[in-house]
C-alpha cells in the first residue's frame, strides 16, 4: 500500500502574515469562521452545479448537493463537508497555500504599513479564520473529476502545510477544525446551532448539524420584502460578501417587465477603497433561478458601481451564458441599465428621506458617483442630482445639490456657477468670487481634485449650462452693487487697456477693462477654450503636450490702485510697468496659473526699494 507523493511545502510568505494576523489580532467574533467555512462549501455546491450543467462525468454524481456539519466533543473537532467542486492537489495548494485574493493581498500591504487594525472587520479572510480557534486544520477533498487524487492537506497553520493521498474520499471538501483547549465550545452542538441558524439560513442548500437539518432553503432575493427582516438582510450582507460591517443602504428590488429581476444590492458601511486598498472586483454575483452564473460578473454593472454587493437574478439569462459573451450579450446591456437606474433612483430617494444619512454615503462614495458622471454620460443627469456641495449660499457644514441650485437661480440667470479650489474659505477670499457675491449670484464650491475635470465632462445639467467663475466670456451687464468711488473716463480706460496690452503682451492673451471685479484691482481668466490646471496636469502625466494657453486679464477701473497707474503710465513708463507686471503676477498666482515665486519676490523688492527712495 505504497501512498502516493506525500509532500510538504511553505505557506506563500503572504498566507503566512495572513495567519500570523488571523492567530494573533483577531479576537472579536471568533464563530464568524463557521459562516466563513459554510460560505465556502455553498460557493463550492454552487460551483458543482454550474458544473453539471455542461460536464456528464462527475464523479459521485448522485450524492446530494449539501452541506454536513458534525461536531465531536471528545476528540474537540467541529467538521464542515460539502459534495461540491473539490479540489485536485494542485488546486489545494494554490488555494489554502496562496492569496489570490486581490483585496486581501492589498488588506497585507495596508496591515504591513502599521495601518489600522480595525480594519480587519472589513475583510472576510475565508478559510485562514479557522486559526482563531484551530490548533490544527485537516481539509480532505476529492475533485468533481473521476480521475483526480484522494487527497489530505493538513497543517498547523505555522509555517506550512503536507498533502498526501488518503482513499476513500467522496467528491467535496471537508474540513475537520481541531479545536484548541480554550475553543472547544465550537464542538458542542448547541452552540454550533445557534451560530449556523443565524448564518445559514438563506444558504441555497440543506444545512445538517449532525445529521439534523438546521436550516430552511430561501433564496432571500426571491422573498417578497414584506416577509424579510433587516437582520436577515444584514445577515445574508455579511454572508455573501464576507463582511463584518452593517449595509448602509439595502435595495430590495423585483420587477417583471422588461426583463423578469429580482435583485438585492447593498452599499457596505464603508468605501474599502478609501482606505488606501486598490480598485475592488465586482461584487454583485450573478444567478439564474437560483443558480450561481458568475460571483463577480465583469461588465454587468458600470464599473463605478463596484462598491455594491449583493445578488441580481434574472431568468430571462441563458443559463450557459458565458463571461466572455456576457459583456456582449443586449440582455446583460438591458439588465445593467435597468438595474443603474433603478438603484440611482433609490439613492435619490434615500437623500430625500433622511439627507444625514445620505449626507455620511456621500462622505464615502461620493467618488464613484463622480467616476460615473465621467464614464456614463447616459447617467449623468441622475447622477449629478445626487452630489452634495457647499456653496455660497450654505452656511457651516452645509451641503447644498445642483436641484436646489437650480430652484435658488436668479430670474435671467441661465448658467450654474462654480469653482474649483482647496476649501471654501479660499475660493470666498480670492478674486473670482466677488463679482458673483456682489450680484447676488450663487456660486458652487468644489473642492476635490477630481472635481474639476468632473464639472467639466458634465458641461450641463437640466438644461443649464456649467460655467466655471475662473473663466472668462462671462459678461456681466451691469456694475456691481458694493461698487463705489470713481470710474476712469471711456478715454482714460482706452489709454490704460491699449498701454497695458502692448506691456503684457508676451505674457497674457489680452487685457480688458471689465464688470466683475470689486476690491481686487485686476483677474487672470481661464480663456473659455483652454484646458484648466488639471486638464494640463493630466495631459503632461500622459505624456501630451497641453496647448500654450494665455490668461485673460481683466481691470477693475473703480479701483484706487488701477486709476493711479492709469496716471502714472502718463507720467512714469518705468514705475507704472513695474506696477503692472506685480499686479499681473499676483493675479496670475491668484489663478493657479504657472508663474516664478522667486522671481515675483524680487521684482516687489525692487519696486518696494524704488518707491521708498
Ligand atoms: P475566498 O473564499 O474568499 O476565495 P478562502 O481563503 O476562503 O477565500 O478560500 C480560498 C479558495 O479555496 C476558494 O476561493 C476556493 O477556490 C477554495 N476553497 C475553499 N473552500 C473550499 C471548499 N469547501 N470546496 C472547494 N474549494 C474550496
Amino acid at each position: 500500500m505504497s501512498k502516493k507523493e506525500s509532500e510538504t511545502r511553505e505557506f506563500h510568505a503572504e498566507v503566512r502574515q495572513l495567519l500570523d494576523i488571523v492567530i494573533h489580532s483577531l479576537y472579536t467574533d471568533r464563530e464568524i469562521f463557521i459562516r466563513e467555512l459554510i460560505s465556502n462549501a455553498s460557493d463550492a455546491l454552487e460551483k458543482l452545479r454550474l458544473t453539471q450543467l455542461t460536464e456528464n462525468q462527475v464523479f459521485d454524481a448522485n450524492l446530494p448537493l449539501e452541506i454536513n456539519i458534525s461536531t465531536d466533543e471528545t476528540a474537540k473537532t467541529i467538521t464542515i463537508a460539502d459534495y461540491g467542486i473539490g479540489m485536485t492537489r494542485e488546486e489545494l495548494s494554490e488555494n489554502l497555500g496562496t492569496i489570490a485574493h486581490s483585496g486581501t493581498k492589498a488588506f497585507l500591504e495596508k496591515m504591513q504599513e502599521g495601518s489600522r487594525p480595525d480594519m480587519i472587520g472589513q475583510f472576510g479572510v475565508g478559510f485562514y479564520s479557522a486559526y482563531m480557534v484551530a490548533e490544527k486544520v485537516e481539509v480532505f477533498a476529492h475533485s468533481w473529476k473521476e480521475e483526480e487524487e484522494h487527497l489530505r492537506w493538513e497543517s498547523d497553520g505555522a509555517s506550512g502545510y503536507t498533502i498526501d493521498e488518503v482513499e476513500g474520499q467522496r467528491r467535496g471538501a471537508r474540513i475537520v477544525v481541531h479545536l484548541k483547549e480554550e475553543h472547544e465550545e465550537f464542538a458542542k452542538t448547541h452552540r454550533v446551532k445557534g451560530i449556523i441558524e443565524r448564518y445559514s439560513n438563506f444558504v441555497g442548500f440543506p444545512v445538517n448539524l449532525n445529521g439534523e437539518r438546521v436550516n430552511t432553503v430561501e433564496a432571500l432575493w426571491l422573498l417578497p420584502k414584506k416577509e424579510v427582516s433587516e437582520e436577515q438582510y444584514k445577515e445574508f450582507y455579511q454572508f455573501t460578501s464576507h463582511a463584518m460591517d452593517e449595509p448602509r443602504y439595502t435595495m430590495h428590488f423585483s420587477a417583471d417587465a422588461p426583463l423578469a429581476i429580482n435583485a438585492l444590492l447593498f452599499v457596505p458601511g464603508e468605501n474599502v477603497e478609501r482606505m488606501g486598498l486598490g480598485a475592488q472586483p465586482p461584487g454583485v454575483a450573478l444567478y439564474c433561478r437560483k443558480v450561481l452564473i458568475d460571483p463577480s460578473p465583469e461588465g454587468l454593472l458600470p464599473e463605478w458601481l463596484r462598491f455594491l454587493r449583493g445578488v441580481i437574478d434574472s431568468e430571462d439569462l441563458p443559463l450557459n451564458i458565458s463571461r466572455e459573451s456576457m459583456q456582449d450579450s443586449a440582455l446583460v446591456r438591458k439588465l445593467s441599465e435597468v438595474l443603474t437606474k433603478r438603484f440611482l433612483k433609490f439613492l435619490d430617494k434615500q437623500a430625500s428621506d433622511n439627507p444625514e444619512g445620505y449626507r455620511e454615503f456621500h462622505d464615502r462614495f461620493s467618488r464613484f458617483l463622480k467616476e460615473g458622471i465621467v464614464a456614463s454620460p447616459v447617467h449623468q443627469e441622475l447622477l449629478a442630482g445626487l452630489l452634495r456641495f457647499a456653496s455660497s449660499m450654505t452656511e457651516g457644514e452645509e451641503l447644498t445639490s445642483l436641484d436646489s441650485y437650480v430652484d435658488r437661480m436668479k430670474e435671467g440667470q441661465e448658467e450654474i456657477y462654480y469653482l474649483v479650489g482647496p476649501g471654501r474659505e479660499v475660493l470666498e477670499k480670492g478674486p473670482f468670487f466677488e463679482g458673483f457675491r456682489s450680484r447676488g449670484l450663487e456660486v458652487a464650491f468644489f473642492t476635490e481634485a477630481v472635481d474639476d475635470y468632473v464639472l467639466e465632462g458634465l458641461r450641463e445639467y437640466k438644461g443649464k449650462k456649467l460655467v466655471a467663475a475662473n473663466r472668462s466670456g462671462i459678461e456681466f451687464e451691469d456694475l456691481p452693487d458694493e461698487s463705489e468711488g470713481e470710474d476712469l473716463s471711456e478715454e482714460e480706460t482706452e489709454g490704460l487697456v491699449s498701454w497695458l496690452n502692448s506691456a503684457l503682451d508676451d505674457r497674457v492673451a489680452r487685457v480688458d477693462a471689465g464688470k466683475r471685479l470689486v476690491k481686487h484691482p485686476m483677474v487672470a481668466l481661464l480663456p473659455e477654450d483652454a484646458p484648466n490646471a488639471q486638464m494640463r496636469a493630466m495631459m503632461a502625466a500622459m505624456g501630451q503636450e497641453a496647448p500654450e494657453s494665455k490668461a485673460k486679464l481683466e481691470i477693475n477701473t473703480r479701483h484706487p490702485l488701477i486709476r493711479k497707474l492709469s496716471s502714472l503710465q502718463g507720467s512714469q513708463r518705468d514705475l507704472a510697468s513695474k506696477v503692472a507686471a506685480q499686479l499681473t503676477d499676483h493675479a496670475l498666482l491668484a489663478a493657479g496659473m504657472e508663474v516664478n515665486a522667486g522671481e515675483i519676490s524680487e521684482a516687489m523688492a525692487e519696486l518696494l526699494g524704488e518707491l521708498l527712495e
